[in-house]
């Protein structure tokens, strides 16, 4: 018996399986459309009865039940399968599309990109090399080049990305490796100028960059937050006067912090990096909607004047997750992230076949999904300045309902938004500080725990205080009149209890 077939005989099954393959093929179409229509009517099921963004199911009870699953054991076939991830899984997720949520930065998605996810997902497209996919290749390229253009950008380029984080990290490392090939600075002597609004993503994205814990210098802000301009020219000069080997990588600003939604002042900004030759980030993860915006299209004036820009279109373009990108002005910037690999992207072929590069050499991943799909449907579909339409109404609702919370002696407003951020918390007359401070997190508590509303908390200014971030255009201000009137009973409740226990 040669090795070869004692090998072919060894990977044969030895027992038959319980179904024919599940591997979708020419052969299991049918059954294909049959599963998925099945997903997709239970799915259906659940946003028309869906009330509360919880369960109110403890981590406890969740534990239990996903520890009493068996994955060791045989199959139980696809349509059990996914009728119990069903009962499992959406039956206690967290629902974003409800007006009860007004938590964290999660978005309802839009219909057609939804359904892009299906087709991108069942066609299983990697955008790493032309020869993969010409044509997804050819239509992600297209949107990068819409979505450097809407910034402004002329001869932009960009890539994208799982998310604002990974952006971020790829904006800070091309701007390293441009400033260290202009330098001959060590990387003990990089700088990046930021404020401490800034998502942390830009702090932890210098320390994967080897930069030294001393790197990121805190720029002043303005009593909201937003970088002061002049603050940074100071600190500029205070780095060139004092440390003269110290180099900058890059000032990155952010277009709508996480916490207050406000937007550095990026025109100002930009003439300083332009004045002092300086990379200039805008992180606009969170405003990046804005590009589109009939009304507020301006907050985001002098961001053509960056060298790159992040967007998260799974924030405020109402995609589904995973869908970012990084922009950059001069495309050339882009080839600090390129390496070559004999069995992907030879140097040769790419010289001699084909001038433009593949994804991958724009790119810090390999295999890659097809993201680009559920943005180009959605625009297709809605028309760009429909999308731009949906974020403003969240940011009018946000200032009418900062407004609400304003009119009601029973809270106190902090600070305001450029975007759909709205910071408060229960403080009636008379309840001091401390109290209302040790509030807020048990408020936060009983309304996760009851699953009717989900409200997040932060400090600013050293003040704890409730968050609600809006990002559902279908929300009304009385849906939110209700969240708050549930924050109210909750601590007038919670007061009550301690009063008695007093
Ligand atoms: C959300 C956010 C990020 C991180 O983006 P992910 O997509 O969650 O990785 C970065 N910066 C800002 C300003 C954000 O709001």
């Amino acid at each position: 018996m040669t090795q070869l077939s004692h090998e072919t005989r060894a990977l044969r099954p030895t027992h038959p399986r319980a179904e024919p393959t599940q591997l979708l093929t020419s052969g299991s179409a049918a059954e294909y459309a049959e599963l998925l229509h099945t997903v997709v009517d239970s799915i259906a099921e659940r946003f028309r009865t869906v009330r509360y963004p919880g369960s109110g199911a403890s981590r406890s009870e969740l534990a239990s039940l996903i520890d009493s699953i068996d994955l060791d054991g045989d199959g139980i076939g696809s349509k059990p399968a996914l009728a119990e991830a069903d009962e499992l899984y959406a039956r206690n997720a967290v629902w974003f599309h409800v007006p009860g949520y007004a938590a964290h930065l999660n978005c309802p998605v839009l219909l057609p990109a939804v359904a892009a996810e299906a087709l991108l997902a069942s066609i299983n497209t990697s955008v790493d090399t032309y020869d993969q996919s010409l044509i997804a290749t050819l239509m992600e390229r297209r949107l990068l080049d819409w979505a450097a253009t809407s910034i402004g950008f002329t001869g932009g380029d960009g890539i994208f990305t799982s998310g604002g984080t990974q952006s971020n990290l790829q904006a800070l490392y091309l701007a390293r490796e441009k400033a260290m090939s202009r330098s001959n600075a060590a990387l003990g002597d990089l700088r990046v100028f930021t404020t401490a609004a800034s998502h942390f993503s830009i702090a932890r994205s210098c320390h994967l960059l080897g930069l030294s814990p001393q790197a990121l210098i805190h720029v002043a802000t303005d009593a909201e937050g937003r970088m002061d301009p002049d603050a940074l020219r100071g600190a500029l000069a205070d780095l060139t006067r004092e440390r003269s080997t110290d180099v900058v990588v890059a000032v990155a600003i952010t277009a709508g912090t996480t916490d207050r939604g406000v937007i550095d002042p990026i025109a100002p900004i930009s003439s300083i990096c332009a004045e002092n030759r300086i990379w200039l980030h805008v992180d606009a993860a969170y405003g990046g909607g804005l590009l589109l915006s009939p009304t507020r299209r301006s907050l985001l004036d002098g961001i053509e004047r960056a060298s790159s820009v992040t967007i998260d279109f799974h924030k405020t373009f109402f995609q589904p997750v995973s869908s970012s990108a990084l922009i950059v002005s001069d495309a050339q910037d882009l080839s600090a992230a390129s390496w070559h690999a004999d069995y992907l992207n030879p140097a040769d072929e790419a010289a001699a076949y084909d001038p433009d590069p593949n994804q991958v050499d724009r790119s810090l991943q390999t295999t890659r999904r097809f993201d680009a799909l559920k943005l180009w449907t959605t625009l297709r579909a809605l028309g760009s300045a429909h999308v731009g339409a949906l974020f403003d109404e969240v940011c009018d609702l946000a200032e009418r309902v900062r407004e609400d919370l304003l009119n009601d002696p029973e809270f106190r407003v902090f600070g305001t938004t450029d975007l759909s951020t709205v910071l408060f918390r229960y403080q009636p007359h008379g309840l001091d500080d401390e109290s209302a401070r040790i509030l807020v997190p048990e408020i936060r508590a009983d309304l996760l725990h009851s699953g009717r509303a989900m409200v997040a908390r932060t400090v600013v200014d050293g003040s704890a205080c409730l968050k609600l971030t809006l990002l559902n255009p279908h929300t009304t201000q009385d849906d939110l009149a209700d969240v708050i009137e549930l924050v109210r009973v909750t601590a007038r409740g919670l007061l009550a209890k301690k009063g008695e226990r007093a």
